[in-house]
């Protein structure tokens, strides 16, 4: 979306001058995201639907309208205005799903600032380390938060101006309820280009030490495209994305994009409980719910006949993200829910849905699905020299990458410009993950570049192995690494967690050792197989392979701040 594209086939026509032109209208011109997402639509007939509709821990909903939130939103833009924040200044939210952080993560693009959202339960040297990596100017929290991990903080961060309570009054702090009541709620949105930064997103920290991924406003024609097709979402649908803001899922389909799409999402406010899930679902008439493989597991857990005491009658299109989704589960999806779950794949750095399986796709149980439209994604090969070279031979294992220039793409890593640039390659930005692809253009997970274990010469990625495993009745979790042997490279060890009532003893490992050496070979079947308690996963739901190797190697654990507890 740059100069770049100023050479089109039609005489006359310069990328400038529409720029230009954008830029001199006066409300949300150019491409805002927070114009697109909530005051186009306060403007018009959707002025009254509700936008979002929070359920607090107690069950007790509270509702936005469209037109409410275009009020509140407007007056959060004129709180930074009035507090000397200027555009490209960090904006951070660290608090649970509560209403204020929406409304700051949408003020905050209203302005033409860098909303950059934190998980409430990272401990205080995670948040000085974001809040410092991205020069936070203003932090939006709660009283508790604030007292417990982040008055200590304030001293060691000179960037970090204002500190806004949303519940509490100190000496040192803004009070969010007197400076939105002071604050008038109209507000024109100055010009922004579809090039000015809106977002910084961290990533999950699954492989490593988080990255800050940077997205501009333009990424909204990727949530637009995928909103439409992907999520299916109509006219009047009730969305539920069950994922935290401060995981990316639950910024860019849990505000931005239900919000183009002019439909009412529910949130919730409080934890994960399958019962209180599925209540949710029946009693708010979920109609599209997007979710993770983690909570899939964890639901399936509960008894169907239990579940089917819920009318979930209204649901019409399940998807998932975040990690594989086994095809156990999309079986367990058409017995217990009778609806297929639609998986989906991107990352942080793609700014949206990348691959999926649309409700165009007939879905093959395992399978990522295919490239949305405009998104081209192949299967590469990395040679020597750092060049690469597309594999066209269908069911051959290479990396993931994706053609450069789609709209959602990051714009950068947070101060970290070799890496960035070391993500691309002729043309090819190249995404640390292992994939193949079909004849027919499917495309299927194998693995993260950094997990792939090396053993007797062979390659094997751990999620093929978990997933073989999870597909046993007696196994209800699994993480599988490779650990060094001097004789064949690695050995795969798997952890796994029992269902309730199998009995931890050789018996069910010698059953889960045959089972696997019948099913995946003797050379890719777990050597070692060790019972754990549980799986270390983070906020995103991702297992920490890493985490379990330095275990086992009595090794540094790393960059902790997204296990979760
Ligand atoms: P970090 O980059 O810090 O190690 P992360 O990669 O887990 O963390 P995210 O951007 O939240 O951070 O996750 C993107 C990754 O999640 C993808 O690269 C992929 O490995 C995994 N993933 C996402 N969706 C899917 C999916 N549908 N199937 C398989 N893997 C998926
Ligand atoms: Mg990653």
């Amino acid at each position: 979306m740059t100069k770049d594209h100023t050479d089109t086939k039609s005489p006359g026509f310069s990328w400038d001058a529409v720029q230009s032109a954008l830029a001199g209208l006066p409300n949300g011109a150019g491409l805002n995201i927070a114009h697109e997402a909530v005051d186009r639509h306060a403007a018009g007939p959707l002025r009254d639907r509700t936008a979002f509709r929070w359920i607090g821990e107690d069950g007790d909903p509270q509702d936005l309208s469209y037109g409410k939130l275009s009020a509140l939103t407007n007056r959060f833009a004129n709180v930074l205005e009035a507090l000397g924040v200027e555009k490209g200044d960090g904006v951070f939210a660290c608090a649970d799903r509560i209403p204020e952080l929406y409304i700051a993560a949408l003020g905050a693009f209203k302005h033409g600032a860098v909303f950059c959202p934190l998980f409430s339960a990272f401990g205080p040297e995670p948040i000085r380390q974001r809040l410092e990596r991205g020069k936070a100017r203003v932090l939006l929290t709660t009283g508790r938060l604030f007292r417990q991990k982040i008055s200590a903080l304030t001293e060691q961060l000179p960037d970090l101006r204002h500190v806004i309570l949303t519940d509490a009054v100190t000496a040192d702090t803004l009070a969010y309820p007197d400076l939105m009541a002071a604050a008038a709620d109209t507000y024109a949105i100055p010009p922004t280009d579809p090039e000015d930064s809106a977002l910084l997103h961290f990533t999950s920290g699954t492989t490593g030490m988080p990255k800050g991924a940077i997205h501009v406003h333009g990424a909204i024609l990727v949530h637009h495209i995928t909103g439409r097709h992907v999520l299916d979402l109509r006219d009047p649908d009730v969305f539920w994305c069950t994922a935290d803001p401060g995981w990316v899922t639950g910024t860019i389909y849990g505000i931005i994009t239900p919000l183009l799409m002019g439909v009412t999402s529910i949130i919730d406010e409080g934890a994960f409980d399958a019962v209180r899930w599925f209540e949710i679902l029946a009693s708010q008439g979920v109609t599209v719910w997007y979710t993770s493989p983690t909570a899939i597991r964890r639901l399936m857990r509960v008894p169907p006949e239990e579940i089917r005491r819920y009318d979930l009658g209204r649901l019409r299109h399940i998807l998932s993200v975040g990690e594989p989704l086994p095809p156990d589960a999309i079986l367990w999806g058409r017995a217990v829910l009778g609806r297929d779950i639609h998986d989906t794949w991107w990352q942080t750095e793609t700014g949206g849905i990348m691959i999926a399986n649309t409700p165009a796709v007939t879905i093959r149980p395992g399978s990522m699905g295919k490239p949305i439209p405009g998104v081209t994604a192949a299967v590469l090969e990395r040679r020597e020299d750092n060049t690469v070279a597309v594999i066209e031979a269908p069911e051959t294992v290479g990396e993931l990458g994706l053609a450069v220039g789609w709209p959602s793409m990051f714009r950068g890593y947070l101060n970290e410009p070799e890496r960035y640039a070391r993500c691309f390659s002729d043309g090819w930005y190249l995404s640390g993950d292992l994939a193949c692809r079909d004849a027919d253009g499917y495309f299927w997970f194998v693995g993260r570049r950094d997990d792939i274990i090396k053993t007797s010469g062979q390659m094997v990625g751990p999620f093929e192995v978990e997933r073989l495993l999870l597909s046993h009745p007696f196994v209800a979790d699994a993480g599988v690494i490779g650990k060094p042997d001097p004789m064949i490279g690695e050995v795969v060890k798997a952890f796994v967690v029992l269902k309730p009532h199998i009995r931890a003893d050789d018996d069910t490992r010698r059953e889960l050792m045959a089972f696997s050496r019948k099913n995946l070979g003797a050379a890719i079947a777990p050597g070692e197989i060790e019972f754990a308690d549980s799986i270390p996963k983070n906020r995103a739901g991702k297992v920490m392979r890493r985490l379990l190797k330095a275990r086992e190697l009595g090794e540094d654990l790393g960059d902790l701040s997204t296990l979760e507890d």
